[in-house]
């Protein structure tokens, strides 16, 4: 059989080029990972094809995207291997059509309308105030979603399953910001709490999301942001 040369350079996997040699396959990383043997993964075997140069049959195989980015396998690797990062990686290099599943279509839709489901703005302005009234109307006396406060305390962002599916959800956190009497404010625009681009890889799309919540915390000057995913 013929040998598979090992050429590090080359390796589009490696952020540390010294990691696979020092990888003694001890099996810490794969006992504590939640998924190991989910469709085959085993985070050795995910290391060793990156080693041995296998990188495009990494990042077409399903181990990146059965992983969950957890991160437990790095922290406890004992040779200080960077598993996360080099699966994370293997996503980033997937061809973006080929991406599983509807999360590169979510980080197109929020690029374009500034959420994941793409809930026009109009819909989502008139649900918060329909969802605010009727909290009102459950017993807290002058509620209403204060959207665009400028000089709010708090800006909190929203995963728009929420307003998309489970509206009353919305009403957890609410519920709260009244008895606390707490000062806070909702964007009218690129309000989604969740970046898909982490899941899929897509490290320009997830900036380009970021930056839009700092500047809606820049444009209502508020002092303090909750992610509440
Ligand atoms: S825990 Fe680290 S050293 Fe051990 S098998 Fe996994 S990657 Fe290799
Ligand atoms: S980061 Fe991925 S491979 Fe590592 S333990 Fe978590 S699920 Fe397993």
């Amino acid at each position: 059989m013929e040998a598979i040369a090992i050429n590090p350079k080359e390796s589009k996997l490696r952020v540390a080029p010294e990691w696979a040699d020092v990888c003694f396959t001890c099996g810490t990383c794969a006992s504590g990972c939640p998924v190991t043997g989910v469709d085959g993964l085993d985070p050795r075997k995910a290391i060793r094809m990156a080693a041995l140069g296998l990188d495009q049959e990494l990042i077409d195989s399903r181990f990146p995207w059965v992983c969950t980015l957890c991160g437990r396998c790095e922290y406890a690797c004992p040779q200080g291997v960077e598993l996360l990062k080099v699966l994370r990686r293997a996503r980033t290099l997937r061809e973006r059509e080929k991406v599983p599943g509807p999360i590169h279509k979510g980080v197109v839709m929020c690029l374009e309308r500034g959420n994941n489901l793409g809930i026009p703005q109009d819909d989502f302005l008139f649900l918060l105030a329909d969802v605010g009234k009727e909290l009102e109307d459950e017993g807290f006396p002058g509620f209403y979603v204060p959207v665009d406060k400028k000089g709010a305390n708090v800006l909190i962002t929203i995963n728009s399953k929420e307003p998309f599916g489970e509206p009353d959800d919305m009403k957890f956190w609410w519920r709260i910001f009244y008895c606390a009497k707490e000062d806070w404010t909702v964007p009218s625009q690129n309000w989604e709490g969740v970046n898909w681009g982490l899941f899929s890889g897509d490290d320009e799309s997830m900036k380009k999301i970021t930056g839009r919540i700092v500047e809606n915390m820049e444009r209502l000057d508020c002092k303090t942001l909750l992610l509440p995913e």
